[in-house]
């Protein structure tokens, strides 16, 4: 059998994949497939279609998200994603995904960082879309006993024997009986937004617990100091509301006030991409100038957005934006914030999606494999569902269909601890970070280890400071990760940042091929 543990785009794709090739997965997740937060997903999906003249192909996509990601991406698979690309916007059209047409031809719209038109989308609710065609297919395996889905278990840790997995430990959220499942893994538990609750755009139910436990089994880590601020996010009760890139892909622009005067900073700063700018230097031109006390706020101004495009093409973002602030985006300008979105760090693959862990694969946002320093929008839905048929060819079979009842030992991880892991990495890994600001969050997180904590907590923690420390030894600037102290790129860190732990947390650094 062959276990796979979230329900995600990434994990349904490995599911399907496998069925269609008559192999049987267990696909458990903490909720349905229809929460996780794949549904979310707004703007779109990437793929060089050039269904409608725009001049694209798979190679300028490919140079889009290697630039996009600072030349930290691997320039391979960044090539076998591109390259597959229009085939999965292509079978994603198969299975019934209502993509926006026009004359029998998908239409593409903007995405920051990218030269051409190439994000193919439904309206606002474009994840959701995905995920409804994804779950539908998924059915039909279900129906045939190929698929089994586990909803509302947690799997909180798996069997590793000399460095090989050979299943996992998972309890069901409402009995609380715990089980063990055997068979190989493919992990597809999504991002770290767990380490930075009521600070991000994503779903709690990604808590890293599962990730931060396997660190300490000495399952090994990259780039985790690269992490994605959206710089259109508004902050609600509980999470920031993301206001999608599509946003400015159909003509928002980025609005503060200078003399009293609406003032469109970004076109003045960014001439060439202006509004479009990628989201890591819209992000910290946002925070530098929020930053100055004379600021009024900055804004996103898509008053000046055809009406007849603003309420149909992006009329779910219209709706949420209105239910929770009040405000018709259509009418008046309205005030962002840049927000936690995006970890472009996460469990290290090979291009095989295998991990460090034999038996052990890795796909969607829990990976880090495509984005780099910077994940360009649109990207990540292509490689959660590109990931997830990767592994899905990588990971054997081994026709074990038992499990066994065993004690529940699932820690869980208080909010309030959580919280405080969380003000400490904020303090040291902010949109703009220096070596103080790092080593002072490292103190704290060591002053927390100092106490005493239960096996979960720790292990939340040293996973923490494998961030921090993560940040603190890259010392130049490159995408998302911006040092104050060292403001340029330097070639010398070109490299991936692969983090493990033995005891202690080790940080060594992999050429980029
Ligand atoms: C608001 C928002 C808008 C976005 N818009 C776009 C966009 O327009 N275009 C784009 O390309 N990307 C977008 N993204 C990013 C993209 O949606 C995600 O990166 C992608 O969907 C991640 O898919 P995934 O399958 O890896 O993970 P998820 O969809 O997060 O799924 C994770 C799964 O793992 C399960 N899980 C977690 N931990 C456990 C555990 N311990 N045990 C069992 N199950 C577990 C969860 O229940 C869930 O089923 C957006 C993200 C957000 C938050």
């Amino acid at each position: 059998m062959i276990n796979i543990v979230g329900s995600g785009l990434a994990g349904l794709s490995a599911a399907i994949h496998l069925a269609k090739k008559g192999k049987k997965t267990n696909l458990i997740s903490v909720q349905e497939s229809e929460r996780a937060q794949s549904v979310m997903a707004e703007g779109g999906i990437n793929a060089a279609l050039n269904t409608m003249g725009e001049n694209d192909d798979e190679s300028l996509h490919y140079e889009d998200t290697l630039k996009g990601g600072a030349y930290l991406g691997e320039p391979e698979a960044i090539a076998n994603l591109t390259h597959n690309a229009p085939e999965i916007v292509n079978w994603l059209k198969e299975i019934g995904v209502p993509f926006e047409y026009k004359d029998g031809h998908i239409v593409q719209r903007n995405f920051g960082g990218q030269k051409n038109k190439r994000t193919a989308y439904v309206k606002s609710s474009t994840g959701k879309m995905l995920m409804s065609a994804l779950i539908d297919e998924a059915r039909k395996y279900e129906v045939k006993g190929l698929i089994k889905r586990y909803c509302h278990h947690r799997v909180y840790d798996l069997l590793i024997e000399n460095n090989e997995c050979k299943g996992l430990v998972l309890v069901d959220t409402y009995t609380n009986n715990a089980y063990e499942l055997y068979g190989e893994v493919i992990l597809a538990s999504g991002g770290l937004t767990g380490f930075f609750p009521g600070y991000t755009t994503g779903s709690k139910d990604n808590d890293g617990q599962l990730v931060s436990k396997l660190f300490s089994k000495g399952l090994k880590m990259a780039n985790l100091e690269m992490i994605q601020y959206h710089p259109t996010t508004i902050n609600i009760t509980g999470k920031r509301l993301l206001v999608s890139e599509a946003a400015r892909g159909e003509g928002g622009r980025f609005m503060t006030y200078k003399d009293n005067k609406p003032y469109y900073f970004m076109e003045d700063l960014y001439p060439e991409q202006k509004n479009l700018v990628t989201r890591d230097v819209a992000s910290r031109t946002i925070y530098q100038i929020q930053n100055d006390p004379t600021c009024k706020g900055i804004y996103l101004d898509m008053t000046g957005i055809d009406k007849n495009i603003l309420y149909t093409r992006l009329k779910d973002m219209v709706n949420e934006v209105k239910d929770y602030t009040g405000v018709d985006i259509g009418l008046k300008p309205f005030e962002i914030k840049p927000g936690i979105h995006y970890f472009m760090g996460g469990v290290y693959v090979d291009n095989k999606h295998q991990t460090s862990i034999k038996g052990l694969y890795a796909a969607g946002e829990c990976a880090c494999k495509y984005h780099g320093a910077n994940r360009l929008g649109g990207n990540s839905l292509l490689g959660a569902i590109y990931g997830g048929k990767v592994a899905s060819e990588s990971v054997n079979d081994d026709n074990n269909e038992t499990y066994v009842e065993v004690e529940n030992k699932y820690e869980e991880v208080s909010d309030s601890y959580s919280y405080k892991i969380r003000d400490i990495l904020l303090s040291g890994l902010g949109i703009i970070r220096d070596e103080e600001s790092i080593k002072e969050a490292i103190n704290k997180i060591d002053e927390v280890l100092e106490s005493k904590l239960t096996n979960a907590e720790k292990e939340k923690a040293v996973f923490a400071k494998a961030m921090l420390l993560a940040a603190l030894n890259r010392k130049e600037s490159r995408g998302a990760h911006y040092r104050k102290d060292y403001p340029t790129s330097d070639d010398n860190y070109k490299k991936t940042t692969l983090i493990s732990y033995d005891g202690q947390i080790n940080i060594e650094y992999l050429d980029i091929h």
